[in-house]
């Protein structure tokens, strides 16, 4: 079916109001919705016998555009990171096997992707569609939409089939959840070469016939300038509100733009509870958290009228199932009490397909019933509520008979006034199985809390046990594009 109703609707009525309705704005280059159906009209007959197509996904006009025409024409598109390094586009092109790359003109390509025809991208619009566009109405729910390449932060990149029923499915929970309209205006600063910034970011406003303004580069003052003028949502990840919550006491404008804010939304990563708290304070708005992942989409998150509550990532989206289990996988947890730890497992219409050229991945990552294990591990408040423990592979410390998830403490450390950021892990030791290492930014280089005093800072808020053993100081935590620690790099320091 149609992804994009108001833009099948520009496309069949150039001349109709939908046509004439703002849809895309990177910096001072735009397009109405009949503008882009005439742009990626052609692009997408143009594309149309493709097998799969790769796209340089630099935040520009070009990659929204590219990815409309490929859905439209019905080729998947593969979105690839530009800052990602050549070994790594090179196992993504040969993984993915595309037939072309689709990049700007002015695009330097790296040598990764000379083996592959180029297709350079025009979207100077140039009045109503020059060629007929395929009917992407007849496009079955099952065909691939994307295959979107995980983040890569617990292992090699896994490229995850996402078939056009979990977009549609995904954005209209989104839409349902958070009364998402036609008449939203989101602010985007991320990347577009993940579920996040492209599904979420630029097709999700698309499907609902909103439009969407790019900044390009995430700042601050662009935030303020678009809330102020007249945008209504702002979708985030969490080092992008840690920015916008150290500015806030010395930007009164910046505050008062988020406060007239319909929706401020951040995932990806856990929100630290301090910055929600910080934000709370100086805007009197809160921030709504929302948990997903590259193979599923989106699962959770909190009604536009619903209450958000730091810490955690809301309840599951209509049509979404979710259970935790016991470590045995299979297991149902059945307890809604703030404590029972269990592995996250979803069903629903949202779910990937599979991992490219990987079957036994794929086979791996499903349980006979159909749930896929998401390797996230949680617990329940009475109400519904899901709070992240942190990652199975990762997160999960087992020390002196506990299972202590890396969140909380980190929480509890960000507290501390010599912490400006901070991770946790854990190391084996031959008392305790293993003990917890904290990692942390201090505020002030030259004066770095001791081990000491934040053992007890944690101990007091959380538990004796709850204690790092061990504290590191860093310059920066290792993370990636999106902001996300990348604990592999910290334990082999
Ligand atoms: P890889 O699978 O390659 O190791 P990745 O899991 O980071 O990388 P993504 O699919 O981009 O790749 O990220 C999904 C993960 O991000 C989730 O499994 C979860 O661990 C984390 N995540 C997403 N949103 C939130 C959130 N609001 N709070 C905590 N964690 C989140
Ligand atoms: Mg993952």
């Amino acid at each position: 079916s149609s992804l994009f109703p108001a833009l099948t609707e520009a496309l069949a009525d150039p001349d109709g109001t939908a046509a004439h309705r703002p849809a895309l704005r990177f910096g001072d280059r735009s397009l109405t919705y009949g503008e882009l159906a005439a742009t990626a009209a052609p692009l997408a007959a143009r594309i149309g016998e493709a097998g799969r197509i790769a796209v340089w996904a630099t935040p520009t006009l070009e990659t929204a555009v590219t990815v409309v025409a490929a859905l439209l024409a019905g080729v998947p598109a593969v979105p690839l990171n530009p800052k990602s390094g050549g070994s790594e586009l090179g196992h993504i092109v040969a993984d993915s096997a595309p037939s072309l790359v689709l990049a700007a003109p002015d695009d330097q390509l790296p040598a990764a992707l000379a083996s592959l025809a180029r297709v350079d991208i025009d979207v100077r619009a140039t009045g109503p569609a020059a060629s007929p566009a395929p009917d992407a109405r007849h496009l079955a729910d099952e065909l691939p939409a994307l295959v979107v390449y995980t983040s890569g932060t617990t292992g090699p990149p896994k490229g995850a089939v996402i078939p056009r029923r979990a977009v549609a499915t995904t954005l209209d929970a989104l839409a349902d959840a958070w009364r998402w309209t036609g008449d939203d205006v989101l602010v985007h600063g991320l990347p577009l070469f993940h579920v996040h910034g492209l599904i979420l970011g630029i097709l999700g406003p698309l499907r609902r016939g909103g439009s969407v303004r790019h900044l390009g580069r995430f700042e601050t003052a662009g935030v303020t300038r678009e809330l102020s003028g007249g945008a209504t949502m702002l979708f985030g990840v969490p080092t992008m509100y840690h920015r916008i919550a150290e500015s806030l006491p010395d930007d009164p404008a910046l505050a008062k733009a988020l406060a007239g804010a319909r929706l401020l939304v951040s995932g990806s990563a856990a929100l630290p509870v301090h910055d929600h708290e910080r934000i709370a304070r100086a805007t009197g708005r809160r921030v709504i958290e929302r948990y997903g992942m590259t193979e599923t989409l989106m699962n959770t998150s909190v009604r536009a009228d619903g209450e958000p509550r730091a810490g955690t990532v809301g309840v599951p989206l209509p049509g979404v199932e979710l259970r935790l289990t016991e470590e045995d996988g299979t297991t149902a947890v059945e307890a809604y009490d703030g404590e029972t730890v269990g592995e996250i497992q979803v069903r629903g219409a949202n779910l990937f397909t599979e991992y490219l050229n990987r079957p036994d991945a794929t086979a791996a990552a499903f349980t006979e019933d159909g749930w896929f294990r998401t390797g996230d591990m949680a617990v329940r408040d009475p109400d519904g509520y899901v709070r992240i423990v942190g990652r199975k592979a990762t997160d999960l410390i087992k020390s002196g008979g506990y299972k202590i998830g890396a969140g909380e403490i980190e929480n509890a450390l960000i507290e501390h006034p010599g912490v400006r950021e901070a991770a946790v892990t854990g190391e084996p030791d031959a008392d305790l199985g293993e003990r917890i290492v904290a990692w942390i930014v201090p505020s002030d280089p030259q004066n770095p809390p001791s081990t000491a005093e934040l053992a007890d800072h944690v101990a007091d808020r959380l538990a004796p046990h709850k204690r790092p053993r061990v504290v590191h100081h860093l310059d920066a935590l290792p993370r990636n594009d999106m902001g996300k620690i990348m604990k592999r790099a910290l334990a082999h320091d």
